[in-house]
């Protein structure tokens, strides 16, 4: 099963929501670059194996290249994963409160 390797992210291959995403492996052939991922992805101590991936959400749209007759997602050689804006439902806090209601006497 491949999931996203970026911890809070959810995003896995075979998820329907997860169609128009884009998993990329770990570039193995340039081992300098697996540990820059490791350390943006904030994993000092993750191992990626040949079957770990991160999907495009990390990923700035100026890191892609469109295969001429596919039209799928490749990333550029050197790219580093730098968006992490994972939505964690319990970290979102609600700004605009609906009032509680008063406890003071303002008639
Ligand atoms: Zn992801």
């Amino acid at each position: 099963m491949s999931i996203c390797s970026v911890l809070g992210c959810n995003n896995g291959k075979r998820k329907e929501s997860c169609r128009a995403k884009t998993f990329f492996r770990f570039p193995f052939r340039y081992p300098a670059l697996v540990e820059t991922w490791i350390k943006a992805i904030g994993r000092e101590h993750f191992r990626p194996t040949p079957s770990s991936t991160l999907c495009s959400d990390h990923f700035e749209e100026s890191c892609f290249v469109y295969q001429q007759f596919t039209n799928r997602r490749q990333l550029k050689p050197g790219s580093i994963p730098t968006i992490f804006n994972i939505s964690d439902p319990k970290s979102t806090r609600e700004v605009h409160k609906t009032r509680e209601p008063s406890t003071s006497n303002e008639t």
